[in-house]
Formats: C-alpha cells, sequence, structure tokens
C-alpha cells in the first residue's frame, strides 16, 4: 500500500491522471473539499454523489475536539465523516499557530492522522509568508525538511506528504523540490501560496511554482495546497498542478458569494443565475438569496462550479486545447492575464513536457503567438527540405504559380514556411486563424528567418501583398531575402 501516479494525458505542464492512494484511485486533476466536521454545510455523502472522490479535513480540529477525536481514534475518520474516498489531513500547523491552545509535535500530529485513519498524511511544515526574507526563508524550509525526514521514520509505507516550501524565493522552491524528490515522496503540496492567490499575484504564483516544478520530478504528483478558485484552476493546471483543495466553496457561501468561472459576484447583486447546476434552476436569484439556507444553497452551488471546472480541464488536457481554456479564463482578471503572460514567458521550457500533436489550434489574439505549439513549430521548420530556390508565398489567398522556382513553400502564421504536403497535418492543418494581424505575421518570420538561416546556399524569395510587404522587409531584415508582390 502506498501512493503513486501515473500520466495519462499531457498538454502543456497540465496532466490528467491516475492518482493510486492504496487500493483506491483518483482521476486527476482532482479537487478535494475541505471539510470542517463542526460545520458540514454539504455532507461527505452528499459530495460523493456530485462526484467527489477525495476530500481532505483538518486534524487538528479532531485532536483538540473532545467530540471527534476519540470517535476518529475508534473507529476512523472515514466512518466519522461517512466517506469512503480518499481522505487527505492537514497537520493543522497554521491553525496551531493562531488558536494554539493545544499543542502537539510533529511526530504527535503524524502518528495521529495515521492512527485516524487519514491516507495522505501531511507534517508539520513551516509555510513561509511570501514577505519573508531570505535568510529566514532559507531556515525555515531546513526546519521543514528535517519535519518531513523525523515524519518519515513514522510513516515509512509512502503515504506521507511532502510540502515544497521556500517563500517567494525561486531558487529555494527549486531546491526544496528537489530535496523532497530525494526522499523519494511521490505527494508534494506546494505550500504557503494562499496569500499569493489572495492579493491576486499569479505571476508570482507562476514563478514559485514552475521552480518548484523544475526541481520535483515529472512523476510527481502536485497539489497546491489552498487553490480553490474556478477561476484560476485552468492556469494552474497548464503549470502542472494535479491537486487542488477548497474551504472557498463554503467560505464565500458565508460571506454570500456566488462563484464563477470568471469570479465571484455578492449574491444580492444578481437579477439571474446564470449557471446550470440544479440549486441555480431551482431558484430565482431573489429566492437563493432571501433563503434561510442560503449559505448551504451557495455552498452547494459554489461546488457545483469548482467541480465542472475540474471536469473541463480534463477534458480540455485530453482535447489538447488546454491553452484556450487558460486564455478563456485569465482573461477575466487582469491579475490573472498577468499570470498567463508570465507563463507564456516561460513557453520555451515548457515545450518538452506539451504534447507534440492536438485537436485544434485557434487564434485568440496576440498571446497565441507565444504558445508552445509556435515554439516548437519554430523549433522544426529547418526540418523542411527545399531546393536552391525558393519562394514562400506569403498570402491570405491563394497561392500565386511559382513557376522558375525549385521549391515553394506556403505560409500560416504564425507558424511560418510549410511545404503544401503538410497542409493537412498539424499544427498548420489543425489551426483556425482569423484575417492577418501583425503580431501573428510577425512571429511567422521567426519560421522563415529559421528556415533562411538553416539553408544559406538557398535563394529565398517572399511574395507577399502590398501591405504586409514592409512587415516582412522589417522582421527579415539582414537575412538576403529577396521579395516580390503580387
Ligand atoms: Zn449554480
Amino acid at each position: 500500500m502506498t501512493i503513486n501516479f501515473e500520466v495519462l494525458h499531457k498538454d502543456i505542464a497540465g496532466r490528467c491522471g491516475k492518482l493510486r492512494v492504496g487500493s483506491k484511485t483518483v482521476k486527476t486533476p482532482v479537487l478535494l473539499p475541505v471539510i470542517n466536521p463542526h460545520i458540514p454545510l454539504i455532507t461527505p455523502k452528499e459530495m460523493q454523489r456530485m462526484g467527489v472522490e477525495a476530500l481532505i479535513t483538518n486534524a487538528y480540529i479532531f485532536y483538540k475536539s473532545s467530540r471527534f477525536r476519540d470517535a476518529a481514534l475508534e473507529s476512523g475518520l472515514h466512518a466519522v465523516l461517512d466517506f469512503d474516498g480518499v481522505i487527505m489531513t492537514d497537520s493543522g500547523a497554521f491553525q496551531q499557530s493562531v488558536y494554539g491552545d493545544v499543542e502537539i509535535t510533529n511526530t504527535e500530529t503524524v502518528a495521529f492522522q495515521r492512527a485516524i485513519g487519514s491516507e495522505i498524511i501531511v507534517p508539520m511544515d513551516i509555510a513561509t509568508p511570501p514577505g519573508a526574507e531570505y535568510p529566514n526563508a532559507r531556515a525555515e524550509l531546513d526546519i521543514t525538511m528535517e519535519r518531513i525526514r523525523e515524519a518519515l521514520t513514522v510513516i515509512d509505507d509512502g503515504h506521507l506528504a511532502a510540502p515544497v516550501q521556500g517563500g517567494r524565493f525561486t531558487d529555494l522552491r527549486e531546491e526544496a523540490g528537489r530535496r523532497v524528490r530525494d526522499l523519494g515522496i511521490t505527494f508534494c503540496p506546494v505550500g504557503a501560496v494562499v496569500p499569493l492567490m489572495e492579493s491576486y499575484r499569479y505571476r508570482d504564483l507562476v514563478d514559485v511554482v514552475l521552480a518548484a516544478k523544475q526541481g520535483l520530478f515529472p512523476s510527481s504528483c502536485v497539489h497546491l495546497f489552498g487553490a480553490g478558485h474556478p477561476s484560476m484552476l485552468a492556469l494552474a493546471a497548464a503549470m502542472g498542478c494535479d491537486v487542488f483543495d477548497s474551504a472557498a466553496y463554503a467560505l464565500y457561501a458565508r460571506e454570500g458569494r456566488y462563484m464563477t468561472t470568471h469570479g465571484s459576484l455578492k449574491i444580492g447583486e444578481l437579477a439571474e443565475l446564470p449557471c446550470a447546476c440544479e440549486v441555480c434552476r431551482t431558484h430565482t436569484a431573489r429566492e437563493l438569496g432571501d433563503s434561510p439556507d442560503r449559505e448551504r444553497l451557495l455552498a452547494l452551488h459554489n461546488l457545483h462550479v469548482t467541480l465542472a471546472e475540474i471536469a473541463r480541464i480534463r477534458q480540455s488536457i485530453q482535447d489538447g486545447t488546454l491553452w484556450e481554456l487558460v486564455d478563456e479564463r485569465c482573461r477575466n482578471h487582469p491579475r490573472l492575464l498577468s499570470g498567463y503572460r508570465r507563463l507564456l514567458t516561460r513557453a520555451p521550457d515548457l515545450v518538452a513536457q506539451d504534447r507534440v500533436s492536438k485537436r485544434r489550434f485557434f487564434y485568440r489574439g496576440s498571446e497565441s503567438c507565444g504558445r508552445t505549439e509556435v515554439i516548437r513549430y519554430h523549433r522544426t521548420v529547418d526540418r523542411i527540405p527545399v531546393g536552391k530556390t525558393v519562394m514562400i508565398a506569403c498570402t491570405e489567398q491563394d497561392t500565386p504559380p511559382g513557376d522558375g522556382f525549385d521549391t515553394v513553400l506556403r505560409f500560416k502564421p504564425p507558424f511560418g514556411p510549410y511545404p503544401p504536403e503538410l497542409s493537412e497535418t498539424y499544427p498548420v492543418g489543425q489551426s483556425e486563424i482569423p484575417e492577418w494581424d501583425g503580431d501573428m505575421v510577425r512571429a511567422g518570420c521567426v519560421g522563415i528567418r529559421r528556415l533562411v538561416e538553416a539553408n544559406r546556399e538557398s535563394a529565398f524569395t517572399v511574395v507577399a501583398g502590398e501591405h504586409w510587404l514592409p512587415v516582412f522587409e522589417q522582421e527579415l531584415k539582414d537575412t538576403g531575402v529577396q521579395y516580390g508582390t503580387i
């Protein structure tokens, strides 16, 4: 019995996989709703009917509650919560630091989590806040690593999660990933990122997560600890996060907030309920807002929306359309757009993890020019065989006759030149682009430049309409390319 993770489909750095926890299997990406046994707005049984395969609860709440502690020790968490899926427990290091009236040590919490039947056990790590200075972040990382090693002496059967800390420092996050990897632990939460998400610092989130990923094995199952708002899950999945947890569905409900994939709204401000879930189809906005059962109904809706987004992400990964989903979601908030653009700057490093062929490529504006598929195409364009004289027909309409040229290539921005026989293959054949714009043509010129530089002995002529010709001349300066118009 142990934890292992198998990747089935990939898209960008995201993956669909199977997380095996003992004898149970969970599909990833997966959302673990947070359960507080004192206030179960939605019971674990109900969640199971909604398709929830795993949940997370706080071991410290059980430890310090006279009501739940003995019951959990006697009959186990699964019986107490009435849930037979996977149960993960958090050590509650944070709760202890805030409401620390009952002390518990690292070895005591992991032994307690085991005793109550938790299947994914978290040691008492130190969550270094993003504001911490470097020496503190380093010292706390060392303590966290010490605690993980100590916990391994109690939990030695693979059910221990190893948090990756390091504050806002990417070198520490990468080092933490490496040190966790060297301990051979499969399940790796990236910790202390909630303050980044709460303050919409998605750009920093991208840096921190990609740094941690760099240190970890590609086969590590990565849990983005505390991430559960549907608007950012696609971005997180694209970075290669496999597990999310959500207390947000309940916390937002308590504040009267209605989640959507493009942000949250106060229920009182809504005239309509734009959602297909049962709550929204059986209530008007007014009825929901005024209901004595408002908190529970909102929690149900919020959880439905979040679970549906997880399903959408899984489908996108299988289809190879995750970039389109990330693009769509991240346009809903400027700070998410910052995070998305940051991820695009890292696309050259992500190409190796991305898959080679996808179902389609939809151009959605200049950001699409930085996608992994475009970079991959540019890297392989020099394999196109060419003769001594080459015409590249850069037109949106029909290819002009290439009489007198050894090779005639077509041009599809943002990719670049391609031989007519590749017109049906990915990505050229499965990409849909609108009328050309400057960004896509400039990106396509990167492809032309690469091809020209790889074939110095050939003479290239770019044939384009008068409107676009200056752009080609500008972008292909000093390549020795000749020009013609049509
Ligand atoms: Zn709904």
